[in-house]
């Protein structure tokens, strides 16, 4: 089969043929018809330094994807139909650390994500634990591909209650747009996004941001307190990780609200922790992957009632073997998200 390569400890990626990936006792084969390009394939392919201290290659890249059921092992029989679509969680987790016993799998010590440390997506097929694989009842595959980020976004939105409050979202790429679409559909009152890249702050508006504002051109504090009565933000969303979305993130954050992180900063961040988060009262949420499974759920119903529609962040489509534009693509700053065709 075809599929992207991470062939060595080097920049840049390989289309190779490879064998097809076994079906284990408890796998689902499914042929891939979507997959999404994010943000980890380009670190991926640069060969950052966190990629040179996480992966091992030859690794087949790739982890948002959705496809068709074509193969299921014995003890997976009867879960999955065949030509079944489908989607799947790219963390494979242990099952039995005291995180995954808790409800928390998300965080579990001993995670494996597809595409970073084992065989991903980028590929005609793919091999998933059948407790991963999630149907789509017919969401179709092209969204099916993107639910990897979106759930990030669900995760980051909906862990308090919204409805009524004003969210802030700090950063417009293609997390930040399906948060600000599922603020909306979730009945905040108002949603404010911020970014300096007028194309993603386009998507913003397009996605229901009531208010976007350009921060290389506004002071962000001074603007979410004067559009809440002084009050500031009742749930802020930072997916930037940027130092300075940082510091606005806890100052434009209310007395006694929520401040969550997914943004990932590169070194140490300066914060006043007196100030910004102890005597405002702050709550601080770290968001990392999905709920499993409640973000799937809360997800699939979203979306297959109707509720949200992130399609319009999907701005560029791209055949497997183009993965170079793809990455292009990311990388010029004026894409949303970005998707790969590669079956059916
Ligand atoms: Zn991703
Ligand atoms: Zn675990």
């Amino acid at each position: 089969m075809r599929a992207i390569v991470k062939t060595h400890r080097a920049p840049g990626l390989e289309l190779q043929e490879v064998p097809e990936p076994t079906c284990g006792p408890t796998d689902i084969l499914i042929r891939v018809r979507h997959a999404g390009v994010c943000g980890t394939d380009l670190h991926i392919a640069d060969w950052d330094e966190w990629a040179q201290g996480r992966v091992k290659p030859p690794v087949v890249v790739g982890h948002e994807f959705a496809g068709e059921v074509v193969d299921m092992g014995k003890e997976a029989a009867g879960q999955f139909q065949k030509g079944q679509t489908v989607t799947a969680e790219g963390h494979i987790v242990c099952g039995h650390c005291r995180q995954c016993r808790t409800g928390n799998g998300h965080i579990c010590r001993f995670t494996q994500i597809i595409g970073v440390d084992r065989n991903g997506a980028f590929a005609d097929y793919i091999a998933m634990p059948a407790s991963n694989v999630m149907p789509l009842d017919g969401i179709p595959t092209t969204t099916g591909a993107i639910m990897d980020p979106l759930g990030n976004a669900f995760h980051t939105v909906l862990s308090p209650d919204i409805a009524g409050s004003t969210v802030l979202v700090l950063g417009c790429g293609p997390i930040g747009c399906f948060a600000v679409g599922i603020a909306r559909a979730a009945g905040a009152a108002r949603v404010i996004a911020s970014d300096v890249n007028p194309v993603r702050l386009e998507l913003a508006r397009r996605m229901g941001a009531q208010v976007p504002l350009n921060a290389a051109q506004e002071d962000v504090v001074a603007r979410v307190l004067s559009e809440t009565r002084g009050e500031g933000a009742d749930l802020v969303c930072e997916m930037s990780g940027h130092p300075s979305a940082l510091k606005q993130a806890f100052g434009a954050v209310r007395l006694g609200g929520r401040v969550h992180l997914l943004g990932l900063p590169k070194g140490e961040v300066g914060l006043n922790l007196s100030n910004d988060l102890i005597f405002k009262g702050v709550t601080v949420y770290g968001v990392i992957g999905r709920k499993m499974f409640e973000t799937w759920n809360q997800m699939r119903s979203f979306l297959s009632s109707g509720l949200l529609d992130p399609t319009p962040v999907v701005t560029h489509r791209f055949p497997l073997a183009n993965i170079d534009g793809a990455l292009e693509a990311i990388r010029s700053g004026a894409a949303g998200k970005v998707i790969l065709e590669i079956g059916g």
